[in-house]
């Protein structure tokens, strides 16, 4: 049976099985945990020779009780909170998230650390874009967004994750898709659209399959860490973890409040920035003999390729219209209701089905027919600080004559001629593609993120700008490349 499918005292003893088993023999007696990490000096270390005169025994017994008292103020005042049982859990690596940026990371990590992965409530929690709850902005929970992610891998766009190569790139590509050749394709607009999804519920079985004890999940929520010298520990509710080395991998809307409360001043930025999906019109290619992006469908999953504007503010899609769908504006007003299947928005789907939407889906998730006379044109923008965003409960307020501005931009120069515009230019959808939440130099100015700090934030809220291309891989590859990185250089 799975860790992850048992109970907290199994949760329990696998955590004792872990301190036992990876942790060399110690002999600090207070049960402070592992010595490199929490090793106080025995009061006999200071202790002066016995044969001196009285006034020096008394010196040397009030030096004696000094040091006991020393010691006892360090075990009152340092000494982290422990589990209900009392045991101070102590890891290589600790990791607050698991989603799919978690994932990359700890794929990064050896297989010999002893690692963490403290992954939000079992039951989880959605977080929605306004109140309507139409659309997802974030998930406190195990597996994260990427338990409803559709699973799409751009390959374009720029390199912002430079530093990890196109070597990287590929490595962790075949880790999930082995038939899979993506380095032919970095840095052109293709976008990969798997069959299957890299689900990180599925993942993690797998992982703790490889890695056994060495990996150990607990299913709570980080209120706060505090980095030291020499470890970090790490609070829930009601335990306290210690390890060498902290991941904050919470997700863009997360991550900031974690950083708040924990840092010394705040990090979190008043803004988000965001990709907008919009529907510039539609193209008759009887008429404007337009061709048809190329599509590769794959023992994997289906290649779409895309198109960029000059400035590589959006990507531009064409998909086939048929049915009702070849009504200007009609699928983007249908197509506004989607995101993760809460229970709201599958009742919507259902009731307005339609073949439209279906023979679109074909194409999307399949690759299918795709030579339709007349094709929906979409693009997808990138809009920095596209909305409001406060940290202390991860609400986000959509500024909406931010995205108008550059949505209007990237509609008055299409890439196509001939195109019928659409009439609805107040539609846009978010596409969840949240990043650039923290202020980064703050971030660095508070010693985090450097190449020997003991806390590193890896997951969206430090990307200062994503492009046009979904990012959510490449965030991954970053996070595997740096974890790979520190533990080869240390
Ligand atoms: C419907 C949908 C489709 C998408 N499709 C695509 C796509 O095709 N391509 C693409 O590139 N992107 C896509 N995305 C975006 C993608 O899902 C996200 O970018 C990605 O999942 C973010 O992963 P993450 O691990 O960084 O954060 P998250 O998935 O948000 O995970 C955060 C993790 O941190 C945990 N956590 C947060 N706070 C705490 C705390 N205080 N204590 C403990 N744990 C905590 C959470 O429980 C969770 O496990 C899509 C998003 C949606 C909603």
């Amino acid at each position: 049976m799975d860790l992850l499918e048992r109970g907290p005292l199994d949760l329990h003893r696998n955590l004792t099985a872990v301190n036992r088993l990876t942790r060399p023999a110690r002999t600090v007696p207070n049960q402070l945990g592992d010595p490199d990490v929490w090793r106080i000096s025995s009061p006999l270390e200071d202790s002066p020779s016995r044969n001196f005169s009285h006034v020096t025994d008394s010196w040397t017994r009030w030096k004696r009780y000094r040091t006991c008292f020393v010691a006892i103020l360090i075990v009152v005042f340092r000494r982290p909170k422990t589990t209900e049982r009392g045991q101070v859990l102590i890891f290589d690596e600790i990791v607050i998230g698991a989603g799919l940026t978690a994932l990359g990371a700890v794929l990064g990590l050896p297989a010999n650390r002893r690692v963490l992965v403290i992954g939000g409530p079992i039951a989880g929690q959605f977080v929605h874009y306004d109140g309507a709850k139409t659309k997802v902005s974030a998930y406190l929970g195990h597996g994260g967004l990427g338990t409803y992610w559709h699973g799409a891998i751009a390959t374009g766009g720029q390199q912002y994750f430079a530093g990890a190569s196109a070597e990287y790139f590929d490595r962790l590509v075949r880790r999930f898709y082995p038939n899979t050749q993506i380095s032919e394709r970095l840095g052109k607009p293709w976008l990969f659209v798997p069959w299957r999804p890299i689900r990180p519920k599925e993942e993690w079985r797998r992982m703790k399959a490889e890695r056994s004890d060495r990996l150990v999940f607990v299913h709570e929520v980080v209120s706060r860490f505090v980095a030291g010298d020499r470890d970090v520990s790490v609070h829930t509710a009601g335990s306290t973890f210690v390890g060498k080395r902290l991941w904050v991998c919470a997700g863009a809307l997360h991550s900031p409040a974690l950083l708040d409360d924990s840092l010394a001043a705040p990090v979190s930025r008043q803004f988000v920035s965001d990709h907008v999906f919009c529907y510039l019109g539609q193209i008759d290619r009887a008429r404007t003999h337009v061709e048809m992006p190329r599509v590769l469908r794959t023992r994997d999953g289906v290649w779409f390729e895309g198109r960029y504007d000059d400035e590589r503010r959006a990507r531009y899609t064409l998909r086939p219209a048929r049915f009702a769908f070849t009504r200007l504006d009609y699928g983007i007003e249908r197509r506004g209701i989607f995101g993760p299947p809460t229970g709201k928005s599958i009742a919507k789907i259902v009731r307005s089905i339609s073949l439209g939407l279906f023979a679109e889906a074909l194409y999307n998730h399949f690759g299918l027919f795709p030579n339709a006379r007349v094709q929906s044109v979409y693009a997808l923008i990138n809009v920095p600080d596209a909305h409001s965003f406060h940290s202390s409960d991860a609400q986000l307020s959509a500024r909406r004559d931010v995205i108008q501005t550059f949505v209007d931009a990237v509609r008055a120069n299409p890439p196509w001629r001939g195109i019928q515009t659409s009439i609805r230019p107040d539609i846009f959808i978010p596409s969840t593609h949240l990043h650039h939440s923290v202020d980064v130099g703050a971030l660095v100015g508070a010693g985090v993120n450097g190449p020997t700090s003991r806390v590193q934030v890896v997951d969206a809220s430090v990307l200062r700008d994503v492009g046009p291309d979904h990012h959510t891989f490449k965030l991954m590859v970053a996070a595997f490349h740096r974890a790979q990185a520190l533990c080869q250089s240390e």
